[in-house]
């Protein structure tokens, strides 16, 4: 399958989610993750006229926004270490991973000299899987609190990641899970405006996020592959 085709279908499968629960496919955007992919790949994601790149590693990220960092929009996926705020700050617009403090106002001091606002999205482990980074959901009234001085570090939304199952039907209780600690923050009015985002879905499990409010899904595998050109 080309990249055309494979887009071409990611489309196709997100209106029908959308159509299945009732909601508008404009308010579903895709992130290409192509942390598998090489920089080839990359230009033909941003030729093909879509504008999020998502990364999870500066290493494997650097050549790739060396190159390319001005024809789209990054958004950092992954694990972000304190030390590594200062290489992706004002590079990426996103950041889908602050789950802790320290990170916080390591972003905040970053962004300020850099005279930038960050938005972020606050990384929760609904799913209480052990080997998943992430607040736990109880955790995030108090985080929020804490946070709520750091002028520069502007939550948008939440994000989580499904553990893989076979059959993605199973992932669906995360991802509704997400979606009611949203709703249950914003009736609780912690943040200045209310937080509208969720960023959940990958390959294995997109439908079932969108259907569950979904407003960023982050693929990978089945946009660009794992290979260059496959
Ligand atoms: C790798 C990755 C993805 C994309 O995974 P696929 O299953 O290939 O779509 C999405 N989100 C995060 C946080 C990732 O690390």
């Amino acid at each position: 399958m080309t990249l055309q085709e494979r887009i071409a279908g990611v489309n196709e499968r997100i209106q029908q989610a959308c159509k299945a629960s009732g909601r508008n496919p404009s308010d579903v955007h895709v992130i290409a993750v192509t942390k598998y992919v090489s920089l080839n790949m990359v230009a033909s994601v941003l030729k093909a006229s879509m504008e999020h790149i998502g990364e999870s590693r500066w290493q494997d990220a650097e050549s790739k926004w060396e190159a390319l960092g001005d024809q789209g929009i990054w958004h950092f996926i992954g694990h972000l270490q304190t030390n590594k705020v200062r290489d992706v700050i004002g590079k990426f617009q996103y950041i889908h991973s602050l789950d802790r403090l320290s990170l916080a106002q390591e972003l905040q001091r970053k962004a300020k000299t850099a005279g930038i606002d960050v938005n972020v999205f606050l990384q929760v482990n609904i799913s209480g899987e052990d080997s998943k980074y992430g607040l736990a959901p109880e955790e995030v009234p108090a985080f929020l609190r804490s946070i709520s001085e750091l002028d520069r570090v502007k939550v948008i939304g939440l994000m989580t990641m499904a553990p893989f199952e076979e059959d993605p039907e199973l992932t669906r209780p995360v991802f509704r899970g997400l979606r009611e600690l949203r709703d249950q923050l914003n009736q609780q009015a912690l943040t200045p405006h209310p937080i509208l985002e969720l960023s959940m879905g990958m390959s294995n499990d997109f439908e079932v996020a969108i259907e569950e409010g979904s407003t960023w899904v982050r693929l990978g595998t089945v946009l660009v592959g794992h290979e260059e050109g496959s």
